[in-house]
């Protein structure tokens, strides 16, 4: 479970079916994890459920069009740096240009060879996480070894259970944001898991108790009626409402 949940997962937006079917097939044969989303709305809808480190996006979608997905990734703070992949029929430059300007950090147009798409997501997966690629995470002074499954604090080892582990990996693969309870489920424990939201409680003491020593600041910062989060400015807070999504 835990070498599986290393793997990147790949969402794919788009409306045909057999596209979508070829796409998941090639992707997870290059060891990829894969969710997909046949409409735009359905897209956000998953969005917020899981966590994906890349989304191919159709620009042709039903209910809501790739470039208004693609414009509502950017605006929210924790999916602002999410790499995505416009695929289109249209081929034109004004496109292309409109495309890249609502966000979107890479472009393809259809048809297009599946070669080139899986080294381009390759490219842009290293580009965006080059450290997680090698297997660290890192936070402040806080490191995370991917592959030795070893985390250090300021140098200091620091022990944790394999639930605590996959949380923190988890925060700091997004520091800074805030996520909620039910976020927290869905990408440690899983979206098809009943855990009670309360357990998420139960093992953030667990990861607060482990990661800060007597001498550190309290990086995980608990912000009321919304979730938790890790941070710098660790212990209570509020949040405004605006920074809430
Ligand atoms: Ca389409």
């Amino acid at each position: 479970m835990d070498r599986d949940t290393m793997k990147p997962l790949v969402m794919v937006v788009e409306d045909e079916t057999a596209l979508v079917t070829m796409l998941r097939y090639n992707l997870e044969r290059e060891g990829y994890r894969v969710c997909e989303a046949t409409d735009g709305e359905e897209a956000l809808t998953v969005l917020a459920e899981r966590n994906p480190d890349l989304v191919v996006l159709d620009w042709m979608l039903p209910v809501l069009s790739g470039i208004e997905v693609c414009r509502q990734i950017r605006r929210k703070p924790r999916t602002r740096d999410l790499p995505v992949i416009m695929l289109t029929a249209r081929g034109e430059e004004g496109d292309k240009v409109r495309g890249l300007n609502t966000g979107a950090d890479d472009y393809m147009t259809k048809p297009f060879s599946l070669p080139e798409l899986l080294a381009r997501i390759k490219a842009l997966l290293r580009r965006v996480q080059p450290a997680q690629a090698k297997g660290v995470l890192q936070y402040e002074n806080i490191a995370m070894d991917l592959t030795a499954h070893r985390v250090t604090r300021n140098g200091r080892n620091i022990h944790l259970g394999p639930t605590e582990f996959r949380l923190l990996q988890f925060l700091l693969q997004h520091p800074g944001c805030v996520f909620s309870r039910e976020e927290l489920l869905n990408a440690v424990w899983g979206p098809d898991i009943y855990v009670e939201p309360r357990t998420v409680d139960v093992h953030i003491r667990r990861l607060r108790k482990a990661l800060n020593g007597e001498a550190d600041a309290d990086i995980i910062r608990t912000v009321r009626a919304a979730g938790y989060a890790l941070d710098v400015d660790g212990g209570e807070a509020d949040l405004a409402p605006a920074a809430a999504m």
